[in-house]
């Protein structure tokens, strides 16, 4: 008993943190803050911004020149108040959403092809810094050629709540440049590093037609899940895995070597995978 809620809140506080060596729990649970904020917003004005959405519909298609993307039926939303994915009509609701952050560093090409030989559709979540040579320009390349959905991480991967508006600015269109340069594409979505999300980085990637998600869970940056046995248990069997579960997991050495066995745990469970391009965008 005592042993289960010792894991219940141990595993709490792995929701709130993410990202690299640093621990930052507050800026995590800000995050959850503001998602509930947003969600009481949308609720307020979701009718509203349906019949908008409706009118702007048509200006949209003439304008909107990625054909590509309005090919892909959106099936699902983001919830803003958890991060997972809903259907949004009569869409599968068995299903997680796969991200890879912190890409491309080592191992983000090994990853996208476990995921391809798996047919499971992902993010990955792109830091700048990461883009500096034409080997990894290639890399992010290839990833984006393969089918993979490329979304906007910031650059330098610092806390933007500690930076300036400009600094945020740069952090975030700097990459967003970056990646439309490489795969002719701009991020559809975008994840701020720690999940630590201030007004004004809300209202830019709004004003870049970008979706902000966090995370639902993900462990690959504790110790003791640093390792491919131990991650592969938790993220298979995790409480917190449930319909609509947003998945997050790192570029990182034991998470690579994970990966094949939580997406077939995940599989076994009978759970599906979300392709990000049925996502609805902004
Ligand atoms: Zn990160």
């Amino acid at each position: 008993m005592i042993h289960k809620k010792w894991i219940a809140i141990a595993a709490m506080s792995l929701l709130l943190t993410a990202c690299g060596e640093e621990t930052n729990t507050s800026s995590g649970g800000e995050a959850k803050t503001e998602g509930v904020e947003e969600n009481t917003e949308t609720k307020v004005q979701g009718e509203k911004e349906e019949e908008i959405e409706e009118e702007a519909k048509d200006v949209e298609e003439v304008e909107e020149e990625e054909v590509e993307e309005q090919v892909t039926e959106t099936q699902y939303k983001v919830n803003t108040a958890n991060w997972s994915v809903q259907p949004i009509a009569d869409a599968d609701e068995k299903v997680v959403l796969v991200t890879i952050d912190d890409a491309p560093d080592k191992h983000s090409i090994e990853m996208a092809e476990t995921l391809k030989n798996q047919g499971v559709p992902a993010i990955f979540f792109v830091n700048g810094h990461f883009l500096a040579t034409d080997e990894k320009k290639q890399q992010l390349k290839k990833i984006h050629e393969m089918g993979f959905t490329i979304g906007n991480h910031t650059y330098s991967h610092q806390d933007l709540k500690g930076l300036t508006e400009q600094q945020q600015q740069e952090e975030i269109l700097k990459v967003s440049d970056m990646i439309e340069e490489i795969t002719g594409e701009k991020p559809k979505f975008f994840r701020a590093p720690f999940g630590s999300n201030t007004d004004f980085s809300k209202q830019l990637v709004a004003d870049e037609k970008m979706v902000l998600m966090n995370w639902t869970y993900g462990y690959d940056w504790e110790k003791q899940y640093q390792n491919a046995e131990t991650l592969t248990d938790i993220m298979v069997n995790t409480e917190y895995l449930n319909n609509g579960a947003n998945l997050l997991m790192h570029d990182r050495d034991w998470t690579v070597e994970a990966l094949p066995g939580i997406l077939q745990g995940l599989e076994d469970k009978g759970y599906g995978f979300v392709d990000p391009k049925e996502i609805k965008g902004m």
